[in-house]
């Protein structure tokens, strides 16, 4: 599409303003989210595109457009191995959200660089990126339209058995038989109201049926329901199996289930290593997040 086609300088600019006119508040996975924007559009990935999952940041800086005077990353080095689960924590504004937008390619970094596999993200089609990461963020924005429609987004040429497999895994399928029009049932505005934790397992439902490479997942700060909590999290757990997952992590469960934590602060790596490395390091901040129950 002439979306696709634009330069990512346009495309950065799109965003860019974009975000400001939704204002700084606003969660950039609400825009990813969009469905009304042709990001994620069904594509055949050529061979040479195709993600093995290994991610690589290599001194990895970045200033956002306009605002060249703030270094919001600056020399960042991690890697994730393909299958991994990578955990960013950080206090608010470190800068986790911009390392998931830059992941995304909605910006590039302003110094260093990015790999996926070992080449350069900037040698991939946007499209075959896109098509191959997932994102399941904090506040799922539903469209107006049935259920189902809002699974398959994930696929738009999924079959309706397809979308059900893909709700069963998500742990939404219960909850969606329940409704008196199942999958045809109209959610958004003019639909039924779900609840957070229901919406969250729509977004996972989208994200199996994409079966992506590389998923990438904010977590919700707001406490759900425990029962609801506990299905979400199981379907998280089986959603991630297999694949690498980005995740800017709040709870403990998570965060003591990755490979790896990152801990960022004011946009640089200050620890890396598992839970137990680094809650015995007495002077680090992941304990003290830890301890301000930051990580709940
Ligand atoms: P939170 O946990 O609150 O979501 P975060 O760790 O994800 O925070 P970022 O959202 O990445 O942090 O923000 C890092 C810094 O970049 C902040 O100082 C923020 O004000 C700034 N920033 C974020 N988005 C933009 C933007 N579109 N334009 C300019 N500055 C931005």
């Amino acid at each position: 599409s002439v979306f696709i086609g634009s330069s990512i300088g346009g495309l950065a600019e799109v965003y860019a303003s974009l975000q400001k006119s939704l204002g700084a508040t606003e969660n950039l996975f609400d825009i990813l989210d969009e469905p009304a924007e042709p990001l994620t559009p069904v594509t055949r990935v050529a061979p040479e595109h195709t993600l093995h999952g290994y991610i690589s940041f290599r001194h990895v800086s970045f200033r956002y457009p306009g605002r060249e005077d703030t270094p919001v990353l600056k020399n960042l080095s991690f890697q994730a191995q393909a299958n991994q689960t990578v955990a960013l924590i950080g206090p608010s504004g470190a800068g986790k959200s911009t390392i998931v937008s830059l992941l995304l390619r909605i910006y590039d970094p302003t110094g260093g660089h990015i790999l996926f596999d070992q080449k350069d993200s900037s040698s991939f089609p946007l499209s075959a990126l896109r098509s191959q990461i997932a994102t399941v963020p904090q506040d799922v924005f539903l469209f107006g339209g049935t259920i189902a429609e809002n699974i398959a987004y994930g696929k738009q040429d999924a079959t309706e058995a397809e979308i059900i497999a893909a709700a069963q895994q998500a742990n939404a399928w219960e909850f969606i038989q329940q409704m008196p029009l199942g999958l045809q049932t109209l959610v958004g505005e003019r639909g039924i109201q779900l609840s957070g934790g229901q919406r969250q397992r729509i977004a996972i439902a989208r994200a199996v049926l994409k079966a992506p490479r590389i998923l990438i997942l904010d977590e919700a700060t707001s406490a759900l329901d425990a029962e609801s909590e506990k299905l979400v999290q199981d379907a998280l757990n089986k959603l991630m199996e297999g694949r690498t997952a980005i995740v800017i992590a709040h709870r403990l469960a998570t965060i003591r289930q990755a490979d790896k934590i990152i801990v960022i602060d004011k946009g640089a790596i200050v620890e890396e290593g598992t839970h137990h490395e680094l809650i015995s390091n007495e002077e680090g901040l992941y304990k003290t997040l830890c301890e301000m129950q930051f990580i709940q």
